[in-house]
């Protein structure tokens, strides 16, 4: 793990791709230090590993690092499909928190379905989805805000009426994650191969990069 700065980034690639083209990638150079503010400073510091899970496999993948020349910080870049401090894949986390938060299946559910040989342990998946549950409000606000600022008539803002009463913000998070992405297609086009499974990694990376430090 890495606990150096760090920017989420959208390669537009499949863990997979990354793994196997991440040393011919162009990376984007920052040009201020997210630490120290300094422009100009910037350099390369080759790579670090990190080894993401899926189900049923082990990733070997490098992530790109900066160096900066005034302060010493270092800033890595993230690929969207993995967020910081968990091993798994954001994919398999995401069909997780989806499983238990809207499909609404029981922990033994969730463990036949999206489980193989006890990997991710059900400890794990309790952590992601309680994780998911206490980041949830803060997430919601900062996608209502942008939705009823650029589409104030997307029905999330207040999806059973007043009279409902608070809903929970787990669940509305993940509608909401929907209508964010249905936004962000309208206003990027390298988003067109987006649908409902990478609505996680949108909001990831559209939310780190207003902020939003932790996800799940
Ligand atoms: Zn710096």
């Amino acid at each position: 793990m890495c606990y150096c700065m760090q920017i989420v980034v959208e390669f537009h690639l499949t863990v997979e791709a990354y793994a196997a083209g991440y040393a011919a990638l162009t990376y984007p150079r920052p040009e201020r230090c997210p630490n120290c503010g300094t422009a100009g400073q910037i350099e390369g510091h080759g790579f670090y590993w990190r080894y993401p899970l899926d189900v049923f496999s082990r990733f070997e993948i490098g992530i790109k690092r900066w160096y900066c020349r005034a302060c010493g910080k270092t800033t890595s870049l993230l690929p969207s499909f993995l967020l910081r401090f968990r091993w798994y894949l954001l994919a398999v986390i995401q069909s997780m928190v989806v499983a238990r938060f809207e499909t609404r299946q029981s922990w033994r559910q969730i463990e036949t379905t999206c489980t193989a040989a006890g990997a991710p342990s059900n400890r794990t998946l309790k952590r992601w989805c309680r994780s998911f549950a206490r980041q949830a409000p803060a997430w919601l606000a900062a996608v209502q805000q942008t939705l009823a600022e650029f589409e104030p008539a997307a029905p999330g803002l207040d999806p059973l009426g007043a009279a409902a009463g608070p809903v929970a913000p787990a669940p509305a998070l993940l509608d909401a994650a929907l209508q964010l992405l249905a936004w962000g297609k309208t206003r990027w086009a390298e988003l067109a191969d987006f649908g409902r499974a990478e609505r996680l990694r949108f909001l990831w990376h559209w939310g780190y990069g207003r902020g939003l430090a932790r996800l799940i």
